[in-house]
Order: structure tokens, then C-alpha cells, then sequence
């Protein structure tokens, strides 16, 4: 088959410049491989110069720098919903785990506080000295300590070596799954909190109860291509953690709401670079404020940051060619940081895309209250694609998975 591109540009999955037009050429790229190629090669992990059968689009979906509409409707386009069920389904568990997390907030709000504990409570102890060694990649298991230096370095994991390296940490290394989690959080550039967080709950039987997932010698070797050949100290057996399945019961997602008419202040957030592709019914953008430093419960390695600011400068330079309006910075993280949104409101309602569960939403809820309590509103843009999937993400994913056909027709998404 004839690709768009040489390998080498396919290759260089270990450099990820923050920007939209970087997604669409990543997309554009992968497009013809997202049928049959990726559904037969997609579990392989080659290594990190070599990622052709999985497309690297997570950091920039993670960012809605590209969307999932977008994605989904391009790969269909080039192959009909039938040939590429494979990697739309993949998109789709990015999705359901979204809609799963929003409905059940108090999972984010306790793996945060558990992340806490433990950091604390054995601050001075044996756990964090292994954990450290674990992130360090030096516990002499050579796969994972390759991982762990991988993830360190470049930013990304391939999924097959974030389910093995999930495994080797909960099972064999036996720590727990929390600071794991937290490790991803801190250094992969699509860390997101319900596909991460859910993940390694999943990996533990806490999500599917009492279903794990235990990593093999045999299975590394073979879907590595021999570069682990024989791992040896695996645990034998995964045994499901438990845990407070009271957490679990569903709150319903809020319905949509229409946004006022008239003018607003826009928003912008890490959750959603896109501003120029939100649709705001009958309100008009007056000026746009860029929102930094909304970090409630991580803690980003410099790569991240230094992705995150680059892809919120890219998402300005798009918004300021979309809005011919005021532009403004706000960090968050300073103290007079709701005063001074207050001042830049100058009395209009603002408009945001919706900030789902994780710690954009927790950094920025006190800043919510007091804009509340001065009067002002903050209404939520929610994607279609979000409105349309989300109703069916609250038990298991194959619910989701069969109403795929049926919410993409409607999205209007067909091939
Ligand atoms: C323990 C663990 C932690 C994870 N943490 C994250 C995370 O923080 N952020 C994140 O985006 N993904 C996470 N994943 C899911 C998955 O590993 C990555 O989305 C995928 O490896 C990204 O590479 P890609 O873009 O080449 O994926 P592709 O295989 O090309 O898939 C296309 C897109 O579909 C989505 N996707 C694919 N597989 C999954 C999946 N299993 N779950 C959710 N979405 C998926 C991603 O947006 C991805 O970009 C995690 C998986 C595990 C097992």
C-alpha cells in the first residue's frame, strides 16, 4: 500500500509539536492505516521510533486540539465504519471513559486523596523509596524498567505497554495502583484523568469487578517483536483488588443547556483548544480569556507544561484569527486570579466548553463560586459528541459500543 507520507515523518513519534495543524498531519498521515492495518497490527509496541501502527494522536485528542468527531469522520470517510470498527471502537473507549468518570465525580476526588495519603502517610518509609525505584526504571525487570524511562523521556506509552507495565506494578511489584496512576499522570502528554484513572482501576478489577489483567512473559515477547525476550520475576496470578464499590453509583450527566443570546466572554481551558470550532447558538464573543495554571491534584513533569502552554498559544493564534477580539492571559493559580476574571467579565455571562471531571474541574470550582457569587454565570458549551455518547457510558462499555452505528448516524458521521 502507498502511504501518504515517508516513514521517517511517520516515525518521529517522539517529538510532538503542541499544535492543530501537527493533529490534522498526524491524522492525515495515519488515515489509510486505520482500517485493516491497524486492526491486525495495533498491539504491537515496536518501540518508540517506530509507532506506525497506532496513529499518536492521544496528546492532541487529549487537548480536543483535534476532536473525536473529527477523527472518527475522517477514518470513516476513507473507510466506511465496517473496515475501521477497530480504531473507531478505541476512540469510543476514550469517550465511554469520559462519560463513565462524569457521572461518578467522587472517583477522581478519592484516587486524589488516596494519591495524598499514600505520598504522606509513607513519606518516610520503604513504599516511596520503591516507588521511586519503579519510576526510576531500575528494578531490574528489563521491560518495565525500559517503560518507565520511556514514559520519562518521551512523553508516551504505547497502550499494550501501559497494560503490561499497569500489571508488573500492581501484581508483581505490588504497589499501589494510585501512584501508578499518578506517575502516568505526571508525565504522559495525553494524561487524562478518566482514561488513566479508570484504566489502571480496570487493570486492578476495580472497574469490571473482579476482571484483571495479568502480563505475560510469553504475551511481551511476542507483541514486542522479541526486544523483551524472556521476562522473568512476573507474578503468576492477578488477584482484584477491592474497594468502596459505593463510589460507583451513577449520578446522572446533566443535560445541555442553551446558552444565553448576546454578548459573553469565552473561556479557554487545557480541556478544549478548539474555541474556534465550539458553536455558541445566538451569544457572541466579546473577548477571550486563556486559563492557566488549573491544577488541582497533579503534578505535571516540564514536558507536559511546556506542551500544554505551547498547544494554549496555539489555540490563541487560531481563536484571535476566529474572534477579531480582546485577548487575555489569566493564571490561575494566583490568588487574585477570580478578582481579576471578575474585572475582565465587565458584566457579561462567560462561555466555556465543558470541563469534565478531573483537575481542571477542581481547580477552577472555587473560581466558579465566586463569579456565582458576584453575579456572574458561567455557561458550559458541551460538544455534540459528548452529548450524543455520554447517555450510554454509565455501566459497561459494550453498552456504548453498540449504539456506536446508531450515534454516529445521528451525529451525522457515516460512510
Ligand atoms: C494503564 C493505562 C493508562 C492509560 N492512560 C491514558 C491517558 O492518560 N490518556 C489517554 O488518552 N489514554 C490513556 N490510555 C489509553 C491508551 O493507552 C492511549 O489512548 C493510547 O495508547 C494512545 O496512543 P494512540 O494515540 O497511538 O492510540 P490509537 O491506538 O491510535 O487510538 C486512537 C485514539 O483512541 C483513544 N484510545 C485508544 N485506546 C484507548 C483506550 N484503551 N482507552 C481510552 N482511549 C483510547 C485515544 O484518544 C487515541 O489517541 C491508558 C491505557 C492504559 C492501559
Amino acid at each position: 500500500m502507498q502511504y501518504k507520507t515517508d516513514p521517517p515523518r511517520l516515525q518521529a513519534a517522539t517529538d510532538w509539536p503542541a499544535t492543530r495543524e501537527e493533529g490534522l498531519q498526524r491524522l492525515s498521515d495515519f488515515v489509510d492505516r486505520a482500517g485493516s492495518h491497524y486492526a491486525a497490527e495495533r498491539n504491537y509496541d515496536f518501540g518508540p521510533e517506530q509507532r506506525t501502527n497506532v496513529s499518536v494522536l492521544s496528546p492532541y485528542i487529549r487537548h480536543r486540539l483535534i476532536s473525536e468527531a473529527e477523527v472518527a469522520a475522517e477514518v470513516i470517510a476513507a473507510h466506511g465504519l465496517s473496515a475501521s470498527e477497530k480504531f473507531i471502537q478505541e476512540v469510543c473507549w476514550r469517550t465511554y471513559w469520559k462519560g463513565w468518570l462524569e457521572s461518578r465525580p467522587a472517583i477522581w476526588d478519592r484516587y486524589v486523596q488516596d494519591v495524598v495519603h499514600l505520598k504522606n502517610a509513607d513519606a518516610q518509609n520503604d513504599l516511596m523509596q520503591q516507588v521511586r525505584v519503579a519510576c526510576a526504571g531500575e528494578t531490574g525487570i528489563a521491560c518495565f524498567d525500559a517503560w518507565a524511562r520511556e514514559l520519562v523521556e518521551t512523553g508516551y506509552l504505547h497502550n499494550h505497554a501501559r497494560m503490561w507495565f499497569a500489571s508488573i506494578w500492581i501484581f508483581t511489584l505490588k504497589l499501589p495502583w494510585q501512584l501508578g496512576a499518578d506517575f502516568f499522570m505526571t508525565h504522559l502528554l495525553d494524561g487524562d484523568p478518566a482514561s488513566n484513572t479508570l484504566s489502571w482501576r480496570w487493570m486492578c478489577g476495580l472497574h469490571t469487578r473482579g476482571k484483571t489483567y495479568l502480563a505475560r512473559s510469553s504475551n511481551i515477547s511476542e507483541f514486542t517483536r522479541g526486544r523483551f525476550p524472556q521476562t522473568e520475576r512476573l507474578a503468576p496470578f492477578a488477584e482484584a483488588l477491592t474497594d468502596d464499590g459505593q463510589l460507583e453509583n451513577a449520578q446522572p450527566v446533566k443535560p445541555r443547556k442553551k446558552l444565553p443570546s448576546g454578548d459573553v466572554v469565552l473561556l479557554v481551558t487545557d480541556e478544549d483548544l478548539n474555541p474556534e470550532t465550539l458553536t455558541f447558538d445566538d451569544a457572541r464573543v466579546r473577548s477571550v480569556v486563556m486559563l492557566s495554571g488549573l491544577e488541582h491534584g497533579v503534578t505535571y513533569a516540564p514536558r507536559v507544561t511546556r506542551f500544554k502552554s505551547a498547544a494554549r498559544l496555539d489555540a490563541r493564534a487560531r481563536g484571535a484569527r476566529q474572534f477579531w477580539c480582546t485577548f487575555e492571559n489569566l493564571d490561575c493559580s494566583d490568588r487574585h486570579a477570580a478578582e481579576r476574571l471578575v474585572q475582565l467579565a465587565n458584566g457579561l455571562p462567560f462561555v466555556c466548553a465543558e470541563i469534565p471531571v478531573g483537575p481542571t474541574r477542581a481547580a477552577f470550582e472555587p473560581m466558579l463560586d465566586v463569579l456565582n457569587a458576584q453575579g456572574l454565570a458561567v455557561h458550559f458549551v458541551r460538544r455534540d459528541w459528548d452529548d450524543a455518547f455520554w447517555p450510554h457510558a454509565s455501566n459497561g462499555f459494550f453498552q456504548l459500543k453498540s449504539k456506536i452505528p446508531s450515534v454516529l448516524q445521528r451525529l451525522g458521521i457515516s460512510g
